[in-house]
């Protein structure tokens, strides 16, 4: 069944991979990112792969952009089936290197736009009774390394909200879905954000050795969207199998 699917994040990486396979099994998408010139050219792509998509400029540490993005949805398609909270940083240093801006800026994308893309997308689907929220976490939020700690308290935070979130969905019996999704290490521009140099340094070291397609983050998502609506698939964690 085609289904109205909103992705954050979508302009590059696992969001743009996700949106194209999804588009391409005859879903109707929508996406929102800064970068408003790379998500044109995705939705090029689509529609000239026989595909539907819309897009829209988008920050999401702006709630007021975010729910325009859900306007975009309702405006175009009618209805919001599934809303991926996608966007995420990860600029990883230790705490003595004291960026501040990166701290806020994590918590802002990775925590408060979570919270935002619920807000605007939670009440449509209480009125149709059904939907489902994609929530990109991480394996950082099951373990903390060195110079870590401000992503995995925000990927923890994913996890706590959604799990709370799931609950009240299923005590209202709304028929909305929460999934989680923790990702290892995936060759995506993530890295690239990493503003230390001496870490920046070893984690393109590791990912080049580690990281392994978003094909493979994209095709678990698929999976959990087109299970029959009865059942939900809570979190998915999935790595490259050589990662410790
Ligand atoms: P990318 O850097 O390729 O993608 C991140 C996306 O987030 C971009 O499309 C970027 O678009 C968007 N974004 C960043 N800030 C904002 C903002 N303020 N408003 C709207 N969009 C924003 O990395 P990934 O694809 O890897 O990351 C996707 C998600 O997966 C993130 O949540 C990340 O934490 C998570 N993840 C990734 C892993 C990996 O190894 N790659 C592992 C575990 C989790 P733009 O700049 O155009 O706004």
């Amino acid at each position: 069944m085609s289904k109205v699917i909103v992705i954050t994040g979508a302009s590059s990486g696992i969001g743009e991979t996700t949106a194209k396979l999804l588009a391409k099994n005859g879903h109707q998408l929508v996406l929102g990112a800064r970068r408003d010139s790379k998500l044109q050219q995705i939705v090029t792509d689509i529609k000239a792969a026989g595909g539907t998509a819309v897009y829209k400029s988008t920050d999401v540490t702006d709630l007021s952009s975010v729910k325009a993005l859900a306007k975009l949805a309702l405006d175009s398609f009618g209805k919001i089936d599934v809303w991926m909270n996608n966007a995420g940083l990860m600029p990883h240093s230790e705490f003595i290197k004291g960026k501040v801006d990166d701290w806020n800026r994590m918590i802002d994308v990775n925590l408060r736009g979570i919270l935002y893309g619920i807000n605007a997308a939670l009440p449509s689907m209480r009125a149709q009774k059904s939907g489902q929220f994609i929530n990109m976490a991480s394996v950082a939020a099951h373990a903390v390394h060195q110079g870590g700690g401000v992503y995995s308290a925000t990927k923890a935070g994913v996890l706590m909200i959604s799990e709370a979130l799931r609950q009240e969905e299923a005590a209202a019996k709304s028929n909305v879905r929460v999934t989680v999704v923790s990702p290892g290490a995936i060759a995506t521009e993530l890295v690239e954000n990493v503003t230390d140099p001496t870490t920046k340094a070893a984690l393109e070291k590791y990912y080049q050795q580690t990281a392994i397609s978003p094909d493979r983050i994209a095709s678990s998502i698929m999976a959990a969207i087109d299970l029959p609506a009865d059942a939900s698939v809570n979190e998915i964690v999935i790595r490259p199998t050589g990662q410790e």
